[in-house]
Formats: structure tokens, C-alpha cells, sequence
């Protein structure tokens, strides 16, 4: 059942909320970019919408790359030896500039690239957030297997801590399913001093379903470990749906390439969730107001359209944050959840998403 906004005890009561409202990171060469926001994953090669279009048309907070493949091009690293800048090469203007080690790439095969390098690699190309050669941790892993990879990863995060000046060091949690691993990541972490907080290996939890159950757990466990101040990024998040909630459970910084992954499997993405060709008459009075949506007489035409259905959906994601910004300005996002979890339900009946928020809430 659809439920009220006042039905709803506030998670982030009205003291939390207007702490955290007109929050922002400070990178250490000197730019300040308002919290929350969302990166795209940047693919230069073959990008799902093109960078030109990311930073003039959606103007977009910045961006992630992949810090192993740059690496690994040769010819590139050699333009970076001779003084290219990340910053230069991504061509986001002044937007936040993240990279990732490359951790995923070694999970699904062998990379013949150590921690220090990869490391100094992304400090030296100037990305504003470097990340270590974190563990990925799926669910599946056992306890003791998380636990290993709980400890290699926090001491390669000891390691990596020195090597950087002008970049801040994602100090990244892993701990997989065990919530206590989780904490214990966070918590040495924290004694470690990182400024910046990447929760790891996440997105299979929040894939099933909508679930925020174990998700929720773990941000809110994060967020009270590491206070107020330190930026916290989830790794992978990118439906426009969860991210207001992750944010309500303390979270900062998203990245995704969903916006064209969603597309190639044709799925349209709305701020209640994303719905096929078949659901879009479905879904009645809810209209996009994106350049590509104001112009479409042909809805199958679009359907069919990887580009232009990747462009609305990272417009999805965009909308997404300036809403929750705004709603956090206001001090109304609880109640911009209870609408999302209404419309949501309505739609999905079956989606975990409204049980699992409302018994975060409760508990
Ligand atoms: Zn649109």
C-alpha cells in the first residue's frame, strides 16, 4: 500500500539535515564541488555519450576512469610521462576527477600491476581521488576469504597512504557480506586517517531487488564511524531510484555506466524506476523533460536508440542529484522519499524497496 508522507519517522531529522545540506569535497588542489554528486564512468574510447555532451549539455560534476586502462595503452602513459594531465585527457572542465585502480579487472583476471605503481600512476596524472588495488569481496565469499582480503586491502591502503600529495586516497571498505567486517574495515580505516571513504564491493546487494536492507546497514554503520565530514562514495551506484535513499543513509558520491547499460538492454530509466517500451504509456502522467524526451513522437523509435536513450538516462541520474540537493536545501527529503516509495510501489509492486526503507526507519 502506498504510503503517506506522514506516515514516515524521519531517518535524517531536521538538525541532521540542514548539517548536511550545502556539504561539499575540498580536493586537495583546491576545488570544491557541492556533495552529493554522481560521476559518470568515462570510457574515452567508446563512450556511451560523448564527453563533449557530458560536460556542455548535462554538465555533469565530474567523472571516473579507469586508472589500469590508462595505464596499460602505452602510447598514453607515454603522453602522460611527457606532462598530459588526466584533466586535460578527460576534457570534463573543472569536474571532480576520480580514478579507479583497475580492482575489478583484477577480480575477473590476473594484472600484472602492484599496488605502489598504480598508485603513484594516478597521483601523478593529476586525478583528484586516487584508489588503491583494493579486494573485491562478492557476497559469496566466506568469512575467512573476506576477512584476508579485509586485511590485504587495508594494508595496501597503509602503503598507498604516503604516496599521495595532491590526490585524496579512497580508503576503500571490503567485508563482503559479515556487516561486522564492514565495521572493523571503517573502523581502521578511520584510525588510519583516510579523507575519503569508498564503500567496495556493494552492488550486488543493491541489485536485487531494490533491497536497501543490508545496504542501508552498512552506510548508516560508515557514515556514524567516520562522522560527518569525510566524503562517502559507493562504488557502482547508479539507479536513479535508490541513490535519494542512499543519500538519506549517508552517502555522497556515486559513479555508473548504468545510464548505457540500461540502454542496451532498453530500459528507461525514471525517477521511480526504470521501465521497458511496454511500460511508458503504463506509467501514464509521468513525462521527462529532458532534450531528448521533449522531442520524441516515436516512443519505439527511441526504444531503439542506444545513444539517445543512454543521454535520457544519465539526464535521469543528473535530475536525480539536483533534486536531492535541493530537497536537502529545503529540508524536505524525507518527504521527497515517502513520494518516491508511493510511485515506486505503484509501479513495482513486488520491489523490496518500500518494505526494506520503511524497516530501516523503524529499526
Ligand atoms: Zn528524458
Amino acid at each position: 500500500m502506498p504510503l503517506e508522507t506522514g506516515e514516515f519517522s524521519p531517518s535524517t531529522s531536521a538538525d541532521e539535515g540542514s548539517q548536511r545540506c550545502g556539504r561539499f569535497i575540498a580536493t586537495p588542489r583546491g576545488r570544491r564541488h557541492p556533495l552529493p554528486l554522481f560521476l559518470p564512468v568515462c570510457q574515452l574510447n567508446a563512450p556511451f555519450v560523448p564527453m563533449d555532451v557530458l560536460r556542455d549539455v548535462h554538465r555533469v560534476d565530474g567523472g571516473i576512469l579507469n586508472a589500469y586502462f590508462l595505464y596499460k595503452q602505452r602510447a598514453l602513459r607515454d603522453q602522460f610521462d611527457a606532462g598530459l594531465t588526466l584533466r586535460e585527457y578527460a576534457g570534463l572542465g573543472d569536474g571532480l576527477l576520480v580514478t579507479d585502480s583497475g580492482a575489478f579487472q583484477g577480480f575477473v583476471r590476473k594484472l600484472f600491476l602492484d599496488n605502489q605503481t598504480i598508485v603513484a600512476f594516478q597521483e601523478r596524472i593529476g586525478t583528484d581521488v586516487s584508489s588503491p588495488l583494493d579486494l573485491v569481496t562478492p557476497p559469496g565469499d566466506k568469512r575467512s576469504v573476506a576477512e584476508d582480503k579485509l586485511v590485504a586491502t587495508n594494508k595496501r591502503i597503509r602503503e598507498a597512504l604516503p604516496l599521495v600529495e595532491n590526490s585524496l586516497l579512497a580508503g576503500v571498505q571490503q567485508g563482503g557480506r559479515f556487516l561486522d567486517l564492514r565495521r572493523r574495515s571503517t573502523e581502521e580505516l578511520a584510525a588510519m586517517g583516510v579523507k575519503y571513504l569508498a564503500i567496495g564491493s556493494l552492488v550486488p546487494f543493491f541489485n536485487r531487488n531494490h533491497d536497501l536492507a543490508f545496504v542501508g546497514e552498512v552506510l548508516r554503520d560508515a557514515r556514524a564511524i567516520v562522522g560527518p565530514d569525510v566524503p562517502m562514495h559507493v562504488y557502482g551506484a547508479g539507479d536513479p531510484v535508490e541513490i535519494p535513499f542512499f543519500v538519506a543513509l549517508g552517502a555522497d558520491i556515486f559513479d555508473s555506466s548504468s545510464f548505457g547499460h540500461y540502454a542496451r538492454k532498453r530500459a528507461y530509466m525514471t525517477p521511480y524506476g526504470a521501465i521497458d517500451r511496454a511500460a511508458v504509456l503504463a506509467a501514464g502522467e509521468f513525462r521527462c523533460t529532458c532534450r531528448i524526451c521533449e522531442k520524441v513522437n516515436d516512443w519505439d523509435a527511441l526504444f531503439g536508440d542506444e545513444p539517445r536513450l543512454a543521454e535520457h538516462n544519465l539526464w535521469t541520474i543528473c535530475e536525480t542529484i539536483r533534486s536531492v540537493r535541493a530537497a536537502l536545501a529545503e529540508d524536505r527529503l524525507d518527504a521527497m522519499l515517502a513520494e518516491i516509495v508511493e510511485r515506486h510501489t505503484a509501479w513495482f509492486p513486488d520491489s523490496a524497496l518500500g518494505t526494506t526503507w520503511e524497516s530501516l526507519h523503524d529499526g
